[in-house]
């Protein structure tokens, strides 16, 4: 039997200055080392068919599958700040979209497929390692709730890759609500053509924001919609302590999920001005900027659409100002409620966002764990707070704002286990700590081992359960075992 992909494409329907059309190129060896089983189900296809020699052909580009109509999306950008007026899927090729088992459109792509039109210097290709870090971490964040991108599967190429060296070549699948991006905006904004960016925007009003299409003004409800999406997606990076790496716009989608894993990575200790990714000299991505880039990100998004807003530039300048201007009180409210639900409390009363930022201010002083200080709090709720006293330095710090916290809680008629219930479902034991994902890659790339990807792939599945017998995945870096740096290995 052949493998099916139930393909009903919308994007390869658009104006051809949208896109090239562009196969993958055939690697030598395809070997599956991955298919994430539930998510085949998920997207109407078979698991057992793709896990055979047929299938992971396809996965990795060897074969197009039937219905298929590759494609390298076109997109400018900003990076750190500076305009680049044409990107694109430079190694990325869009097979299709199909409709899931909820009815949601999704793309299927492949990442690291080969060289499009869009690649400029680049080989097109991607190495193991970056393939399984994105494979994990996507991951993660769907089980951690938090919009994101997903990972359909992994196959090496049984090709190398050269970077600094030679390393094993590998392509990821990812499923995206779409790959659309503020920089797709961005590239028919550099080419002033106002007749792409309406038709760009009509597709992603029918596809992200259906309830907006009979609206008055829906190309400012559009930029609403975006501003609320990204606001609410970075309050939530931020209550995981998930540091993205590298806002760029052309890594900024417009259907608010999290989208391109590259240096990214979770913090250990809390630091608000914590950077890993090895090119971000600047920290312009550092954790708690990254609100402020959200918005710049959006100003730029709310620039290409200006033209749609009407024929009167101060009015409609005017306009976008306002929309914009949602972002911080949108972003503040779920940021907000995510810590208190993250601190135990189950109501709002007057100086909780004090008791909290005490809490954070504490954490950062005493290089507590973001992760364990959350998880064990909750236990302090039921129990005794040896735990959570523990990750911080002075531990004194903590006694001393737990008895006003202690003093809050008990205004509250909540049961202790009702309160850990409550907490331990918002507050992860596991997340994908740096040193477990360079372990992974490190044992994968030098000795073909996957034991341990999969190992920490089935932990991560389940990050707010206890899992007793993985509790070692729980744990932050010996001093040794501490990563400093992320790298983007592209
Ligand atoms: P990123 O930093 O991963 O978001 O990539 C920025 C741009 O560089 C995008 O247009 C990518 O498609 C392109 N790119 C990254 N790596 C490669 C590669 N190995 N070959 C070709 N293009 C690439
Ligand atoms: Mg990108």
């Amino acid at each position: 039997m052949t493998v099916h992909f139930p393909f009903q494409n919308s994007y390869s329907a658009l104006p051809d200055s949208f896109f090239a059309r562009v196969a993958p190129t055939p690697v030598a060896a395809p070997r599956l080392i991955k298919l994430n089983r539930p998510l085949a189900a998920q997207l109407g296809l078979d698991p057992d068919l793709l896990e055979t020699p047929e299938g992971a052909a396809i996965l990795a580009g060897k074969t197009v599958p039937e219905g298929a109509d590759p494609i390298a999306m076109a997109y400018a950008g900003h990076q750190f700040g500076h305009f680049v007026p044409q990107l694109g899927d430079g190694r990325a090729i869009l097979l299709g979209e199909v409709i899931d088992r909820d009815g949601i459109r999704r793309d299927i792509q492949l990442k690291g497929s080969g060289p499009t039109p869009f690649s400029r210097r680049g080989d097109g290709r991607a190495a193991l390692g970056p393939v399984l870090r994105e494979y994990i971490v996507s991951e993660a964040m769907y089980a951690l709730g938090i919009p994101t991108t997903r990972s359909l599967a992994a196959v090496v190429t049984g090709e190398h890759v050269i970077r600094e060296s030679a390393l094993p070549g590998a392509v990821l699948t990812r499923v995206a609500s779409s790959h659309i991006r503020v920089g797709t905006f961005q590239f028919f904004a550099a080419r002033r053509d106002t007749e792409a960016i309406r038709r760009l925007a009509d597709h992603v009003i029918a596809r992200h924001y259906p309830e907006l299409r009979e609206v008055e003004r829906p190309y400012h409800a559009l930029l609403a919609g975006v501003v609320a999406r990204q606001a609410e997606l970075v309050a939530r990076w931020l209550l995981v302590g998930f540091i993205h790496g590298v806002m760029n716009t052309d890594n900024s989608s417009v259907s608010g999920e999290t989208i391109d894993y590259g240096p990214c990575a979770f913090m250990d200790a809390y630091n608000p001005a914590q950077v890993f990714s090895s090119i971000d000299e600047m920290g312009r991505y550092a954790y708690a900027n990254q609100p402020r880039i959200a918005l710049w990100n959006l100003t730029r998004l709310a620039e290409c659409l200006l033209p749609l807003f009407g024929s009167e530039q101060e009015k409609a300048v005017a306009e976008a100002q306002d929309i914009l201007g949602a972002f911080s009180e949108i972003f503040s409210a779920t940021y907000q409620a995510g810590l208190r639900k993250k601190i135990g409390l189950f109501s709002v009363r007057d100086g909780d966002e004090a008791l909290i930022q005490d809490l954070l201010d504490a954490m950062a002083k005493n290089q507590a764990d973001f992760t364990l200080t959350f998880r064990k709090l909750g236990e302090a709720a039921s129990a005794d707070a040896t735990d959570v006293r523990a990750q911080f330095v002075e531990p004194a710090a903590f006694d001393e704002w737990a008895g006003r916290w202690r003093a809050r809680i008990a205004l509250e008629p909540q049961s202790a286990a009702e309160r850990q219930a409550a907490m331990h479902a918002v507050n992860p034991m596991f997340i994908p700590r740096n040193h477990r994902v360079e372990a992974v890659i490190q044992a994968a790339v030098n000795n073909d081992d996957y034991a341990p990807f999969e190992e920490l792939v089935q932990v991560l599945a389940k990050p707010f359960e206890d899992q007793p017998e993985y509790t070692a995945y729980a744990d932050p870096p010996l001093p040794d075992q501490r990563v400093l740096q992320t790298f983007c290995g592209t």
